[in-house]
Formats: C-alpha cells, sequence, structure tokens
C-alpha cells in the first residue's frame, strides 16, 4: 500500500499543530515545530483567513496525517464509518484506533505509528497466534497482539520492549509489558483518543 514519504515535519507545520510522527524527536528539545511553527512554502508566514470549507479540510488533513493515511484509504475509511451504526464522526475514530499499527504504537511497542507500520510490514507481531503483515487490520475485542517469539531476541525489538512499560495505555489494550502481549478489552472509546480533533468537521466536509 502505499504512503507518504515526504518530510513528517512539513506537515505539522502545514496543520498548525504538533502530530508527533517521528517518535521520541517530537518530546524533545529537536521538534522543529516548536522552532518554527509556520506553514511551509514562500507565503507560509502570511497571515491567511481560513473559511469554513478551509477549516473542515484542515481538520480532515490533520487526521489523516496523523494515523498515516493517504486520501483514498482515509476516504474509504469514512464510508465504513458512514455505514455503521452510531455517530459517524466517532465511528471514523474508532476505526482509525482500532488499525494494528496504530495499536502496537498505543501498546508502547513503536515511537511512532510510521515505526508501528514498518514492524507489522517486517511481521514481527502475531495477533491470536498468527503472523501479522498487514497494517490496516482492525483489531476487535478478544484479539491478543503479541511479539513473535522469534523476534523478542532481535536488538531493535529489545530496545522497543524496553519502553512499554512506561508507555501511556489507553483503558481497551490490556498490556503485559513483561510477555510483550496486548489483549483488546474493548472497542476503543472517543476519549481514548486524547488528540485534540473536531471529527464534526471532517463529517461536514464529506456531507457537502
Ligand atoms: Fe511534528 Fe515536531 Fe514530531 Fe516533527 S518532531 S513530526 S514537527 S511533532
Amino acid at each position: 500500500m502505499a504512503r507518504y514519504t515526504g518530510p513528517s515535519c512539513k506537515q505539522c507545520r502545514r496543520e498548525g499543530c504538533k502530530l508527533f510522527l517521528k517518535g521520541d524527536r517530537c518530546t524533545s528539545g529537536k521538534c522543529s515545530f516548536e522552532a518554527r511553527s509556520v506553514a511551509p512554502g514562500q507565503h507560509g508566514a502570511a497571515r491567511k483567513k481560513i473559511g469554513e470549507y478551509g477549516m473542515q479540510l484542515r481538520e480532515k488533513q490533520k487526521v489523516r496525517r496523523y494515523y498515516g493515511l493517504l486520501e483514498k484509504q482515509f476516504g474509504l475509511y469514512y464510508q465504513l464509518a458512514e455505514k455503521k451504526e452510531g455517530i459517524t464522526g466517532e465511528n471514523l475514530l474508532i476505526l482509525l484506533e482500532r488499525r494494528m499499527d496504530n495499536t502496537v504504537y498505543r501498546m508502547g511497542m513503536a515511537s511512532s505509528r510510521k515505526e508501528a507500520r514498518q514492524l507489522v510490514l517486517h511481521g514481527h507481531f502475531t495477533v491470536n497466534g498468527k503472523k501479522v503483515t498487514i497494517p490496516s487490520l482492525l483489531v476487535k475485542p478478544g484479539d491478543v497482539i503479541a511479539v513473535k517469539e522469534s523476534s523478542r531476541e532481535k536488538a531493535k525489538i529489545k530496545e522497543l520492549a524496553e519502553t512499554v512499560e512506561a508507555a501511556v495505555k489507553p483503558k481497551w489494550l490490556d498490556v503485559n509489558a513483561a510477555n510483550l502481549t496486548a489483549k483488546v478489552v474493548a472497542l476503543p472509546a472517543r476519549e481514548d483518543i486524547d488528540f485534540e480533533i473536531n471529527e464534526q468537521l471532517i463529517v461536514e466536509l464529506y456531507s457537502k
């Protein structure tokens, strides 16, 4: 599946907020958004009045970039969210949270969703005992995510495993840091998504 390969920090500057796309760097003094938060481009620093459509578009782009998705993939999640019962905006965020790469990130086994995606693609995880290499797989209550046995001795995995204990975990995941496993105990809830998002703006955008 295609993915964005351009500079990550530029995306934060474009959206006017920190999207935490580069792991530890984002919380260190090296975060480039802290040093220069204006939008990229020649006229990035110019004050622009943003209209209703602009606000809706920016909100959608922000969420799309936060989860590391391309336009088409994001649109498919929206279609799926619309078909589900309940509030479309919340359905959308819950679907995105359930992605396998996000789950690995949330369990503390990666410093960013991008890194989590790489780890999943390289087959370092299992779901219910079966190797998984699909970052977009949607986990569901009852699923057990684990680091694959043969991957546990790899230096990179060992290094990442040390961060699991201290990571802030969401309520929908029961993480066993010693075993490097996480059980999905419930569907993610809206309040589990701590990033500032106004999902209603995204719904308004797609309803046009
Ligand atoms: Fe964004 Fe800062 Fe992380 Fe770069 S380092 S991706 S600007 S939060």
